[in-house]
């Protein structure tokens, strides 16, 4: 029985891969509104999400969503450590694009109890830190849904030079509309369907995460290099497994 398990678990594995191989093909040189259309129309149509993490780039995917489907799940990791800016920005960007299905998303109480009573697991192991706030909540929301959407792009750093357009991770399939987009891009986008943006960008922040993990950078660095600066943390772990994830 186990041994037929494994046989189907290698089988969906490599139907996933193909069939998110052969979208990228296709998909790689649509618009980014063409690919969400698809995806939520015609490929994952009622089984796929938007995870947004409200930060500087993200008013973009969730505009086109709002044109395409605006009840579409909207899921924020809500990590308790945001910034009071992303928070609010959260809610005027959901209330002007007319969004109506937001999901926050939180750790599991008893197990922040359990891992973090002192809260300085940001400090002491920022890994399990993302794996309790982020991967598990997504991962348990995921259970009821075969695709989610990022807004990923290849420029944003040396580890997404060659993000494909979808992607397979074993379980879930991993739509990135603007993986080929450029910072120019997003700034033309911004300033073409005139959406606001987040208020600590004029600070120096092109990246924002949690405000334990998160620092402004200089003009010309790495927009990500301001996230875990100084240690050699670069992702949370929901898109690359690094602790506990299951590879969604
Ligand atoms: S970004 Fe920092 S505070 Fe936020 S979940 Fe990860 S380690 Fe914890």
């Amino acid at each position: 029985m186990t041994i037929l398990i494994d046989i189907l678990k290698d089988q969906k594995r490599t139907l996933g891969a193909l069939r998110a191989e052969a979208l990228s093909d296709v998909w790689e040189h649509l618009t980014a509104q063409d690919i969400l259309r698809k995806a939520i129309t015609e490929q994952f149509i009622g089984d796929i999400t938007l995870s947004s993490s409200f930060g500087a780039d993200s008013a973009v995917l969730l505009h086109m969503v709002s044109q395409i489907e605006p009840n579409l799940p909207v899921i924020f990791l809500d990590t308790d450590r945001h910034f009071f800016q992303t928070i609010q920005y959260r809610d005027e960007l959901v209330a002007r694009l007319g969004l109506t299905n937001l999901v926050n998303l939180k750790a599991d109480p008893a197990e922040a109890a359990v891992e973090d009573d002192k809260n300085t697991l940001w400090r002491t192991q920022p890994n399990q830190c993302c794996d309790l706030r982020k991967v598990r909540p997504l991962n348990r929301f995921m259970e009821g849904f075969g695709a989610w959407i990022s807004g990923r792009k290849r420029h944003q750093s040396a580890t997404r030079t060659s993000l494909p357009i979808v992607e397979f991770g074993g379980k879930h399939f991993k739509v990135n509309p603007l993986a080929t987009w450029t910072a120019a891009d997003v700034e033309a986008y911004f300033v073409n369907h005139d959406l606001p943006a987040h208020p600590l960008v004029d600070q120096g922040f092109p990246s924002i995460g949690c405000f334990t993990c998160t620092k402004p950078v200089a003009a010309g660095e790495d927009a990500r290099s301001g996230r875990w600066a100084g240690t050699e943390k670069v992702e949370c772990g929901i898109h690359n497994p690094i602790y506990g994830g299951d590879g969604i």
